[in-house]
């Protein structure tokens, strides 16, 4: 498979297209040891690519971890509203990545940006028993029985029927709640359930993927292979 070198750079993310032809025309790139022009064919597989003098990696897929801030929509693009997908730095833009699963505008967090969809599809689907692990502040006192029905699985007021799923008590109008499912509005809906309605709702982990204690709403980082792949462990 062949591909322009502006397009191939463009793809990593290094820089935008238009700083890459100065890049490309500055000579800090070479091709299996050749200068380069942007419109220069490359083959990611096989060719030698060095970029400053160190040789670059490409890869098919492309995996992000971005900690949401609350009040962005989890969506590819919306005519009002700010997206997750505008929140990236300008050189990430133009990868096509689009988010796995959703969490609401009110909720922040651990939220996985790929551009592979087989990947998405699996931590999405509940067959992968993939656990979730939200941090909530609610209203009222949450207490043993609401425990007890977390694991028994929560109807929701509509009737719907939730798997069993964990709901631990750290504080006295906070809590981890635990799900394999991502049902529309779900851990809200569920605690609204027991009468303990949500006032703060933080995605921490998905799988063994955490985010770091420190993390901060907004940053955006790259995952490795076996980074993206802690999800399924
Ligand atoms: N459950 C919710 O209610 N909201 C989210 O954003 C994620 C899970």
């Amino acid at each position: 498979m062949e591909m322009r070198l502006d397009k191939y750079l463009s793809d990593l993310g290094l820089a935008s297209r238009k700083e890459l032809k100065q890049i490309i025309k500055s000579g800090r790139v070479t091709v299996n040891g050749a200068a380069v022009r942007p419109e220069t064919k490359v083959n990611p597989e096989t060719d030698e690519v060095l970029f400053d003098g160190s040789r670059l990696q490409w890869n098919q897929f492309r995996y992000f971890l971005m900690d949401k801030p609350t009040g962005v929509l989890t969506a590819a693009e919306d005519k009002k509203q700010k997206t997750v997908i505008d929140l990236l730095p300008s050189e990430l833009k133009s990868l096509g990545l689009f988010p796995v699963g959703r969490l609401d505008k009110d909720t922040s967090g651990l939220l996985l940006l790929t551009t592979d969809g087989e990947y998405a599809h699996q931590v999405i689907s509940p067959k992968h028993h993939v656990d979730k692990v939200y941090y909530a502040k609610v209203e009222g006192k949450p207490d043993a029985t609401d425990v007890e029905a977390f694991r028994q699985g929560i109807e929701l007021r509509d009737g719907l029927h939730c798997l069993p799923a964990e709901l631990q008590i750290t504080g006295p109008d906070t809590c981890l709640v635990t799900v394999q499912e991502g049902k529309y509005h779900q851990v809200r809906r569920m605690l609204a359930s027991r009468g303990k309605p949500v006032l703060e709702l933080r995605r921490l982990s998905i799988g063994r993927l955490k985010l770091a204690d420190n993390s901060v709403p907004g940053t955006v980082t790259e995952l490795s292979a076996a980074e993206k792949d802690l999800v399924f462990e």
